[in-house]
């Protein structure tokens, strides 16, 4: 339990634990929308809002996006 880390192309992104029930966080690809990516809690569920890729992003863009929103949140203490 704790942080996640994920190694993209020479980037470390860390995810923080859940805030509600300290469960591990999962980057996950959204399974029909393309360039989505968003941030699970392995054990409750709980997850930020889809991140889409934008026209003008790379995929990473979009996936940083989530994380960010993922560990933002943990800070705040909330989710949506
Ligand atoms: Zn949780």
């Amino acid at each position: 339990m704790g942080i996640t880390e994920y190694q993209i192309e020479r980037q470390k992104i860390s995810l923080k634990p859940c805030p509600f029930c300290g469960g591990e966080a999962r980057l996950k690809k959204h399974q029909r929308l393309e360039q989505t990516w968003y941030v699970q809690c392995s054990k409750c569920g709980i997850r930020t809002i889809y991140s889409t890729q934008a026209p003008y992003e790379s995929w990473k863009d979009a996936m940083k996006c989530a994380v960010n929103q993922w560990n933002a949140r943990v800070e705040n203490g909330k989710i949506d």
